[in-house]
């Protein structure tokens, strides 16, 4: 139980990580979030409920600092655009042009 000694002693330092990026970047696009959940998902990054509500895994905040901006950038910019369309890319590239590789990175980085 390795894992879920270090979710429970890092959720707090990483809420306050992701929070103050999600605050940054919210800023920068101008739009508004309810609430925030840290989770410990063996399978997701990140997610964005239609309720304007977002969801991020704990390990979001021990990215690399370019790989954790995407992740945020990611999920803020379905407050936009509820899709993966080439009007959401479109937002995403506003500050991070090169997602992309940024994104392929993130991909290949394990949850397990
Ligand atoms: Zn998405």
């Amino acid at each position: 139980m390795r894992s879920k000694n270090h979710y429970l002693e890092n959720k707090k330092v990483a809420r306050k990580i992701i929070l103050e990026y999600l605050h940054f970047f919210a800023a920068l696009y101008k739009v508004k979030f309810r609430k925030v959940a840290i989770r410990n998902q063996r399978s997701k990054w990140g997610s964005c409920s239609k309720a304007k509500n977002l969801n991020f895994n704990y390990k979001v905040a021990f990215l690399p600092n370019d790989q954790r901006d995407y992740v945020v950038v990611h999920e803020l910019c379905h407050l936009i655009e509820f899709n993966h369309s080439k009007k959401f890319w479109a937002e995403v590239a506003r500050t991070i042009p090169n997602y992309k590789e940024i994104r392929k990175k993130v991909k290949s980085t394990s949850l397990r």
